[in-house]
Order: C-alpha cells, then structure tokens, then sequence
C-alpha cells in the first residue's frame, strides 16, 4: 500500500517536472530567433563564403536572391535597394513625377508610403480606406482627382491585396500611374475579377517591398526592392539607385546611394524558399485565432473583399502581416495593459491618421472625409503573429483577451 503511495507521488512529481520543463514558450510580437534557427547551416555557410571573398557590395548573391525573386513574382524586373522607403521613393523618381503633382495615398498606413511623396515635393493627398480591408478606398480615390493628380500609391494593408482592378481601370481612365506599396504584402495572391491570380507588387506600374526584418520576407538589417514589368522604367531605376550612372562617372539624372548588401541578400536567398510556408504558418495561425474570436458581438476578425470568396483565413489573397482585430464598445487601452501585463506583446497599427500627423497637416483636409481612419485608430489592434506561434500560446492569447473582454 505504502509502496504503491510511493510510486504515485513519484508519478505526480514527475508529471509535474515535466509541466515545469515544457511551460509555455515566451510570446513574442514577432519570433526571428526560432525562425532563424530553422535556416541556420544555410545562411551561415553563405555568410562563411561572403566573408571570405569580401564581396560585400554587388557580390553574387545580390543578382542570384534578385532572379530568384523575379522568377517567384513572375516579374521581369527586380531592383534590390537599401530599404522599403528608399524603394518607394526611387519609384517615383524613376517615373518622373515632378514638384506639385499630385499623388493620392491612404490615409490609414505606416508613415514611409507619404513621407517620400512629400520629400520629393510632390503634393500628398490623403483619402479614406475601407472599414472591412482597412484597405484605401477606390470611390474616395474616385473622388480626390483633380487634373494635377499623377499617381495612386495603394498599400497592401496587413497583408491584404488592395483592390487592383478597380484601381487599375481608375489610372487607365485618368491616365495616372499606380504605385504598389508592397511592404507588408509579398507573398500574397490577388484574384482577378476573371478568377486569374497575380503576385501583389507586379500589378501596378511598379511596386515597392521592404525586408525590414519583422516583414514577411525580412533580412537582418535593412533591405528593399522595386518591381517592374517595364523595361525602360527598370533602366532609370537601376541608375537611379547608383547615383543616376548609366556609364561609370557619367551622372546624367539625380540618383542617390541605396544597395542591398550581399549578407542580406543571403539571408533573404536562404528565405525565399520557405516564404510560401511562412505566409501559410501566419495563416494557421490566423484560422485559430479566428476560430476563438468567431461570432464575437464586440469583435470582428480581419476579412478581405477582394475577388476571392472572402474567407482570408483559407485563401491566399491576405498573407496576414498583422493580424488585426477591430473592437467594437471594449476599453481598448486598458486590454493592451492587461495583455502586457499577461506577457502578451501587442501593438496598435496605427494610432494617429496620417491627415493628422503634424508634418502632414493640410487645411484643404475636411474630418467628415476620413470618419473610417479616425474610427479604426481608435479600435483597432494587433496580436502576435509570426511563423512560430504554436496552439498552446494561441490559446492563452485567445483566452486572455475573451476573458478580459467579457469581464468588462
Ligand atoms: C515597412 C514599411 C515601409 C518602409 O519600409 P522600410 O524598409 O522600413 O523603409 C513602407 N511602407 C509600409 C506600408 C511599410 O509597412
């Protein structure tokens, strides 16, 4: 009797250990070491190589990673540059537009997409996004063009193909350029309105991408790149982004200096393999965090209404960048506390409209103009979302927000 006490306190102890062992791993808004180790040998082979040939500038594996992507876009022209902002920009030189043209963008985006509209000194014009995509808003595009517009700059929200077709048969209509900011998209599928799919970022007249490292195809420092079908844009870029040379020391436009170095252009080599099942694991997480929030009165999951069937969870027009709630009657500031205090990382992309950042102030803006913007930055927020969430922190995620907001 004693003995079989024995014995089933040793379990319990040990069952115990075991829980003790294997607790919950850290949550992190974003997990690169684990997503490193995963690629480890590779990219520490290739870095080997990079060091010991000190082609640290233009090497090899610049041109290599830069096929490579062309080949998964299915685009003709890649040009690797410094980082996403730098990329944006250089598309707008590259296109020509001058000091007073008008480009119009959403108001409801990280600040880079118009910043560069105004350093370049084109005028920036702001215009509301949808409150189901987050995405910018064709009719409010429709509305905002005047005969100084020149371009449409959409942004593949979170994630989430903006809606192209609309966007392109509107430039086509006004003769204006569109400029893809694909930062926060690569990877992603957009259905045509004919069921045909295309890469975001090879849809417009060019795209930018950043490999910034939290993106979906990141680096380890700073990287980005510009995409084009057009061969004769392609060739102003590429001297645009080595101070406007077409021949060595002949300077025949403005350029500036922005490369991507061949260490990162290894790490993004040894990535782009895997970026599909990346953006597949940001899916899995997403259909588990949407399954715990399903039919929720006070919350509403991120969805797309792009061609497809609408269900973003299962389709591959949103590659999920964040995942993003909006809330509906829920103190959210205080939930961002509780979650920090649980342990859970979270963040609120993005809390002040851009119309109203002081370096972005124009008197011709109206409020009634942007009632979607002001509204979302209010109630949106994001939860962790990377390649390593596992279902046991998706659950404690899960449960700690719905537990929070049922008890308030
Ligand atoms: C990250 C980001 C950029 C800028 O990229 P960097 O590489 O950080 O310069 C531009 N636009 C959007 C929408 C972004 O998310």
């Amino acid at each position: 009797m004693s003995r079989n006490i024995f014995v089933l306190s040793l379990g319990a102890l040990g069952l115990y250990y075991i829980k003790y062992i294997t607790r919950m791993k850290k949550i992190q808004m974003v997990d690169l070491q684990g997503q490193y180790a995963r690629i480890k040998d590779e990219v520490n082979t290739s870095f080997d190589e990079i060091l010991g040939s000190a082609a640290f500038i233009n090497g090899p594996k610049v041109h290599q990673f830069q096929k490579n992507l062309e080949d998964y876009l299915d685009v003709k022209h890649v040009i690797p540059c410094a980082n996403g902002t730098d990329a944006l920009q250089i598309a707008m030189m590259g296109l020509g537009l001058e000091q007073g043209d008008e480009v119009i963008t959403a108001d409801f985006t990280f600040a880079a997409t118009v910043e560069v509209i105004a350093l370049l000194k084109l005028t920036p014009v702001l215009v509301d996004v949808d409150p189901v995509t987050f995405n910018i808003d064709v009719d409010a595009v429709k509305k905002a063009i005047t005969p100084k517009t020149k371009a449409i700059v959409p942004v593949h929200l979170f994630g989430l193909a903006a809606n192209m077709d609309e966007i392109m048969d509107l430039a086509k209509e006004h003769n204006l350029y569109v400029i893809e900011d694909n930062a926060q998209g690569i990877g992603a599928n957009y259905t045509h309105k004919d069921g045909s799919k295309t890469k975001t970022g090879v849809i417009g007249h060019v795209a930018s991408t950043s490999f910034f490292p939290s993106k979906n195809l990141g680096c380890y420092g700073d990287g980005g790149a510009i995409f084009t079908n057009d061969d004769d844009l392609a060739h102003t870029i590429r001297g645009i982004v080595n101070h406007g040379m077409y021949k060595r020391y002949h300077h025949d436009v403005v350029g500036v200096n922005s490369r991507l170095d061949s260490l990162q252009a290894a790490v993004l080599d040894a990535k782009l393999p895997h970026l599909d099942s990346y953006n597949n694991a940001r899916r899995n997480a997403t259909r588990k965090y949407n399954e715990a929030f399903k039919n929720h009165p006070k919350i509403t999951v991120p969805s797309g209404r792009t061609n497809c069937d609408g269900i973003c969870d299962t389709c591959d027009c949103h590659v999920f960048h964040q995942y993003t709630l909006n809330l509906k009657d829920v103190d959210r500031d205080a939930l961002v506390a509780h979650l920090n205090e649980k342990g859970i990382p979270c963040g609120v992309y993005y809390p002040i409209p851009l119309h109203k950042q002081k370096a972005y102030v124009d008197e011709r803006y109206n409020e009634d103009d942007f009632k979607v913007t002001n509204q979302l930055v209010q109630s949106v927020i994001s939860l962790p979302m990377h390649t390593e969430l596992d279902d046991e922190q998706i659950d404690f995620i899960t449960k700690t927000v719905l537990d929070f907001i049922d008890a308030n």
